[in-house]
């Protein structure tokens, strides 16, 4: 239950709107209301891999602030956020060259005051209410690219400073992972101010509602989000649109006008009308279409073109010998370090499973050959994976370590994207098409229930770590799992394509 009380409703208190806000704003403005009023214990406890992102993050700023060195650091009592400011301003007018972690303070709309820490304050020259010195902030971050969220805080940094001190910074840096990065002030400003109206409108703003913003679950948005319980079981108990594939963030809004805001609506429209309304091509709107009428009538639905099934025998051909083919990687470390191949024996009925792992970070070269002579053993068989990741890697790594005498395009010629088929052939209902969904509506289940490809990373880490050999074999029996359910999804395709091959 969400309990609401709009901060502008706050008399006596100072209520504070905050750079860790605003970042969570822009990824999702529900977020920013569940934050500040809904129920904490409704979230989701942190997953290992939010905990493990959390401790990578905080390894990467300690290197990156090295370069500041000696950092000077704001001494008050914690959450006395005046009392913090206050000493930062002490420090800014004493010339201090470097600020670790500077609080800074604002008027806001209203009772709100906005607040601002930004990693590092660097002294410069040039006139400010300080004296021939003023201050640039600095945010470290440990993502490679300078994603909006990162640029919109780092204006509100120089926005809030620029009160404190009487002048504006000329940018604000962001430390990535790879580079130095200047937002452009000019640019982010303009997109600063809209999204404070947007939170904060004393009349019409996000926290000034007594309801938070419309759930809409997508998944690269609400994954790492600690109110994803709760927010899929409030759209879970309307059927919300966002539930359905195909259905997207910027597809909605023109779909609510069109007064289709149900599953069953989606699935009684005609794909040409809503092409034309959402200006996609028809083929998207078709499987809109077939993807709602899966959903609502609880069954899988063939995507037949011109009443023809898009799918051939040859398309996902059942050999001899087939082979289904899972890697695991660690992209913090940029490492592959395990190649699972089931190999599964149609004519004996046997399955076998091998686990060619880099138990070390060294052994991932050794692995890869191992993986190469494997496959090289079973030079017919095709080889099945799920999504474009695998052929990705295999082509990847041919040119990082070699091929072994292995042609690496003719082994590539041997892949077969089950994903892809699936796809584009049938419609189910599921929420998403991920290996996860598609396995378990197919009657499989993962011997390990909350494994995933996340939590296989920060395994893989415990084993580094530990040494404890529980941790690998708990990746092995995953992986395994991940290959035994990409076989299953392709012979329930296999299946349901037999009606149309007669
Ligand atoms: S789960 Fe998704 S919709 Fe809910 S608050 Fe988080 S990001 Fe927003």
């Amino acid at each position: 239950m969400v309990t609401a009380q709009p901060i502008a409703a706050v008399e006596t208190t100072p209520a504070w709107f905050t750079d860790h806000m605003l970042f969570h704003y822009h990824r999702c403005r529900r977020r920013l209301y569940l934050d500040s009023y809904g129920d904490a214990a409704l979230k989701d406890p942190p997953s290992d891999y939010f905990v493990k992102l959390r401790e990578d993050s905080a390894e990467h700023r300690q290197a990156m602030l090295a370069q500041f060195a000696p950092l000077s650091q704001p001494i008050y009592e914690k959450f006395d956020w005046q009392a913090g400011a206050n000493e930062v301003w002490r420090m800014m007018q004493a010339g201090v060259e470097t600020i670790y972690r500077g609080v800074l303070i604002a008027e806001g709309p209203g009772n709100i005051k906005y607040r601002s820490e930004p990693d590092v304050l660097v002294k410069h020259s040039g006139n400010s209410w300080l004296g021939d010195w003023y201050y640039v902030p600095y945010n470290v971050k440990l993502g490679k690219k300078p994603k909006p969220e990162y640029q919109l805080v780092a204006a509100f940094n120089a926005y809030v400073l620029a009160e404190v001190q009487g002048v504006w910074p000329e940018t604000a840096w962001l430390l990535l992972k790879e580079k130095q990065y200047a937002v452009s002030l000019e640019r982010y400003v303009p997109k600063l101010q809209a999204a404070l109206d947007d939170c904060l409108d004393l009349h019409n703003g996000i926290l000034t509602h007594a309801e938070p913003p419309e759930v809409f679950i997508s998944r690269s948005r609400c994954d790492m989000c600690p109110w994803l319980s709760h927010c899929y079981e409030t759209a879970k108990a309307t059927n919300h649109l966002s539930l359905l594939p195909g259905v997207t963030k910027t597809r909605y809004p023109t779909l609510v006008e069109m007064g289709i805001t149900t599953v069953e609506a989606l699935a009684k429209s005609q794909p040409t009308r809503l092409a034309y309304e959402l200006a996609v091509e028809e083929f998207i709107t078709e499987k809109m279409v077939f993807q709602a009428q899966a959903n609502w009538t609880g069954s899988a639905i063939a995507q037949l073109h011109q009443n023809t099934f898009p799918l051939t025998p040859n398309h996902i051909p059942t050999t001899e010998i087939d082979l289904y083919f899972d890697i695991e990687a660690a992209p913090d470390k940029d490492l592959i370090y395990l190649h699972g191949v089931l190999v599964v024996n149609h004519t004996t009925q046997e399955e076998t499973f091998h686990a060619l792992v880099a138990e070390t970070p060294e052994q991932e070269e050794a692995a890869w050959f191992s993986f190469l002579a494997l496959v090289d053993s079973y030079a017919n068989a095709p080889i099945y994976h799920f999504c474009p990741y695998e052929a990705q890697t295999v082509k990847r790594l041919g040119e990082l370590y070699g091929n072994q005498g292995v042609d690496i395009e003719q082994l590539l010629d041997r892949f077969i994207d089950i994903h892809k088929h699936i796809v584009d052939s049938v419609a189910l209902p599921v929420e998403s098409y991920a290996l996860k969904h598609l396995a378990r509506w197919m009657g499989f289940e993962w011997r390990d229930e909350d494994a995933n490809g996340a939590q296989s990373i920060c395994w893989y880490d415990d084993w580094l770590r530990t040494g404890d050999r529980t941790y690998l074999n708990t990746i092995l029996r995953y992986n395994e799992d991940d290959c035994k359910a990409t076989y299953r999804v392709k012979d329930w395709l296999v299946n349901f394509a037999q009606e149309f091959w007669v």
